[in-house]
């Protein structure tokens, strides 16, 4: 009821598209029948949580935060959704986001920004970006509306906007969660992963989240691992590695602060620092702005007025109007942007030039991480190159805003765990995050170094 309520007063906010406190009350009903019947309680029994509206959810509208998608009910539930479901818990609503998850600020939602519930200690009052794309489950839970929300990660969702928010975040390895039911941004990098107040908190979600899926080709077959039991702040026997080139020019003093105070942490921890070189660091931002867009472009491509979803048909019009129409009206600026850049680089005459080499530095940046692991277990860096910026003040310059993304982008390249949690504040009183990245399938190691952070 407290959660509920404080959802239902949070407007301003703008982290929820649809409450559906009945969905919560029902989970929390039947932890008490439980409960009071003297049965094992569920491992999330009752928790009430938020749902990125990214996640298909049967019976309440999903969206992608795009008005291609508006009063789309779909009939079937997300994998991942359903094992929260199965765990226990319950959902408090959809969570707003960037649309169709491209964006670092949560303001290309077609359902307007999601305001942080942070502001600046010293004076300036400017609303702030919760980060994105995951930025209502950054506020929602930043706000204490929710204990813990799903977020997905393609090239920093999870990540960032739990730095810019002050929580934690962790992006699993890939295939470590199920895509099925997650609407598809570039599907070789998507990821969902659960984002909390703190790393234990995190790590429960996880398990409940997690697991083989046959409905997903790229999904892992593994067990999943009991990462709450599993956890230790210990660092002892731990070499973390520290990537020379992520001290990129002009890094503001605050972030390099950040980081040497995470370095502190962990050697204190027990933890053994040793320097590290991923040469080609440099390129990852291009070669994600080149893939991410190539695989959106041919991902968007369901979304054609005939199957689902909006359809804008002009009196008169023929199929290939109708088409335009739809696509002209549906899609926002940033996605139009992104499909834009995936249909050219993916185009006959620009497809080498372009896509195929992006492709080859993404291997590159793999391999870089391979050879990372020679002489360390983890990696230690800043989440993002600055706080939360104002809403609006990167808005009108694409480019900027993907530099936000900087740090976040080689570890989804690479496919490698990584997670950002809280590393204490700056100047103005905003929270600043620290990234831990893992070898694949580490996420025990990622977790237990962001609790000795924490
Ligand atoms: N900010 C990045 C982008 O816009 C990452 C988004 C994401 O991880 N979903 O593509």
């Amino acid at each position: 009821d407290a959660f509920i309520t404080r959802v239902s007063q949070a407007k301003a906010l703008n982290a929820f598209l649809v409450e559906t406190p009945d969905h919560a009350l029902a989970a929390a009903k039947e932890a008490d029948t439980a409960r009071a019947a003297g049965e094992a309680l569920k491992p999330l029994a009752g928790v009430p949580i938020g749902m990125k509206d990214l996640f298909c959810t049967r019976g309440v509208q999903t969206t992608a935060a795009s008005h291609m998608l508006e009063g789309f009910i779909p009939q079937y539930e997300s994998t991942v959704s359903g094992k929260l479901w199965e765990a226990g818990a319950g959902m408090l609503g959809k969570l707003n986001l960037d649309q169709f998850a491209m964006g670092s600020s949560n303001e290309t939602s077609y359902f307007g920004d999601v305001v942080s519930p942070w502001r600046r200690a010293d004076g300036g009052n400017a609303p702030l970006a919760p980060g994105g794309s995951s930025g209502g489950s950054s506020a929602a839970i930043a706000a204490r509306l929710c204990p813990g929300a799903t977020g997905t990660d393609t090239g920093g969702s999870i990540r960032q906007p739990a730095a810019f928010t002050g929580i934690s975040g962790i992006k699993p390895t890939y295939g470590r969660c199920s895509r099925w039911g997650v609407v598809a941004f570039a599907s070789s990098l998507d990821q969902a992963g659960p984002m909390a107040r703190d790393v234990r908190d995190c790590a429960i979600l996880l398990e409940n989240m997690a697991g083989f899926d046959a409905k997903d080709a790229t999904s892992l077959q593994l067990d999943v691992p009991r990462w709450e039991h599993g956890l230790d702040a210990s660092l002892a026997g731990k070499r973390i590695g520290i990537p020379r080139e992520y001290r990129v020019d002009n890094m503001p003093s605050e972030i390099e602060a950040l980081w040497q105070q995470g370095i502190d942490w962990v050697k204190d921890a027990g933890a053994e620092i040793v320097e590290v070189s991923l040469p080609h660091t440099k390129y990852a931002l291009p070669a994600y702005y080149i893939i991410a867009p190539a695989e959106a472009s041919s991902n968007l491509a369901r979304y054609d007025g005939v199957r689902y979803g909006l359809r804008d048909l002009p009196e008169g019009a023929n199929l290939q109007e109708m088409y335009a129409a739809t696509r002209a009206d549906g899609f926002g600026d940033e996605v139009k942007r992104r499909i834009f850049i995936g249909t050219y680089v993916l185009s006959a005459g620009f497809y080498d030039a372009y896509y195929t080499q992006a492709q080859k530095v993404r291997t590159l940046i793999a391999q870089d991480f391979e050879r990372a692991w020679e002489s360390c277990d983890l990696l230690l860096t800043p989440t993002a190159p600055s706080a939360a910026f104002a809403l609006g003040e990167k808005q009108a310059d694409p480019l900027a805003m993907y530099l936000n993304d900087v740090f976040t982008v080689p570890a989804s390249l690479a496919g490698l765990p990584a997670m950002s949690v809280p590393g204490g504040l700056d100047k103005a009183g905003l929270p600043l995050g620290l990234q831990i990245i893992g070898k694949p399938l580490d996420e025990q190691g990622v977790l237990n170094a962001g609790l000795a952070i924490e």
